[in-house]
């Protein structure tokens, strides 16, 4: 099969969607691959690295775009909405449930989209979002800490304080997978943590993997309130896999936090959940809501590609190998989790979640 690789052009969005590592298995097994030129750069690959493993580099994105399966990282943005076709098949993250436009764009081009971060084992679990999302949370904090220093209008606490100093409270919304990095690393710089999720079960695993050193508390509103009354740092990381991410921090709330708090919502890409939230890049990541500060960027790993690449790609490539191999209907017939991805296809939305967020115009 061709398997086209055109740089990523979102803003600031330095990954690439397949490493040398990656181009070498695929032509072992005797696929064609086109690399567009300098589609690697920003994640430290040069063109030579590709083309010693066999990639052929192309000089154009409409090269790598004419290949019956094309992968990328991050959705489509409205300068490639004309590569889309009814013979592409597209694997990428999409987060069509926040993206209604290029929804539309997929059906009426009749593309068979697969999104990275709707592909799910039995157990629920999402195997290629949980790699981003790992590096997500883990930012959150790093930004989140920056953003709490006065000279860049923080409130100016340092996470762990010192001794005879208050720690910076931090409450983490969601105890998923991204959940989970960003209270360990918060943790680990001596914060104070709460997690907050609606899933007891979820909450049970913080207990007996930090035994007490990370609260926890079950979502509502009340609670959620209560503990922004004294948080210093708010991670968002809630998730229904697919569809539209609840809202749970309202604008009436932000007003009563402290000034110079940092609200990081890392679940902007599935529309956010805290009201005031609006997607930002890594160019101006910040605005301010009641003297607050919000960091709403939607590629976070975008930031570290040497990192993000690699854990993308290590994810991603058995399902490229097995798209490669059969094509996606038989691919998808033989891989229960790989059919979940299945986004669109045929000119409809297929996955259930995406359809219901989207409404019942597709
Ligand atoms: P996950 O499924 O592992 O965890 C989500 C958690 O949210 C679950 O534990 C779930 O029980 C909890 N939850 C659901 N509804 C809730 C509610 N009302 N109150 C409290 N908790 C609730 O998901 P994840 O992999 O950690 O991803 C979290 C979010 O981060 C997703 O939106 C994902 O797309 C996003 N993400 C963003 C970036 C970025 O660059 N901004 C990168 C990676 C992932």
């Amino acid at each position: 099969m061709h398997i086209g690789v055109p740089t990523e052009v979102k803003n600031n969005e330095n990954r690439v969607a397949l490493t040398p590592e990656g181009v070498s298995e695929l032509v072992r097994h005797n696929h064609t691959i086109l690399i567009q030129a300098g589609a690697g750069a920003g994640s430290g690959i040069s063109d030579d690295e590709y083309r010693a493993q066999g990639a052929t580099i192309v000089t154009t994105a409409d090269e790598a775009w004419s290949c019956e399966l094309v992968v990328k990282v991050k959705e489509p943005v409205a300068s490639e909405y004309r590569y889309l076709r009814p013979d592409l098949t597209l694997f990428a993250y999409l987060h069509l449930a926040a993206a209604p436009p290029l929804a539309t764009q997929l059906v009426n081009n009749h593309v068979t989209a697969i999104a990275y971060e709707t592909v799910q084992q039995t157990d629920g679990s999402l195997p290629l979002l949980a790699p981003m999302s790992e590096i997500a949370g883990r930012l959150a904090v790093q930004v989140g800490a920056y953003h709490l220093m006065r000279p860049v209008g923080g409130s100016g606490v340092l996470m762990g304080g010192i001794a005879g100093t208050p720690r910076a409270h931090v409450v983490v919304l969601g105890g998923g997978v991204a959940g989970t990095h960003a209270a360990q690393v918060a943790s680990g710089m001596g914060a104070d943590v709460t997690v907050v999720d609606v899933s007891l079960p979820r909450l049970r695993t913080f207990e007996n993997r930090f035994h007490g050193r990370i609260h926890t508390a079950l979502s509502s509103p009340m609670r959620i309130s209560s503990l922004l009354d004294n948080a210093d740092l708010v991670i968002g990381a809630v998730l229904v896999a697919g569809g539209t991410t609840p809202s749970l921090v309202t604008s009436a709330m932000v007003e009563t936090m402290r000034p110079g708090s940092v609200l990081v919502d890392v679940a902007i890409d599935q529309g956010g959940c805290f009201e005031p939230s609006r997607p930002t890049t890594h160019d101006d990541p910040t605005y301010t809501v009641h003297n607050s500060i919000f960091y709403c960027v939607a590629n976070m790993p975008g930031a570290v590609p040497r990192t993000s690449t690699r854990a993308l790609t290590n994810a991603t490539l058995p399902y490229i190998s097995q798209l490669a191999a059969h094509g996606w209907r038989t691919a998808a017939h033989l891989n229960p989790a790989l059919a979940s991805g299945i986004n669109t296809t045929g000119g409809t939305i297929t996955h259930p979640h995406v359809a219901k967020a989207l409404g019942t115009q597709h």
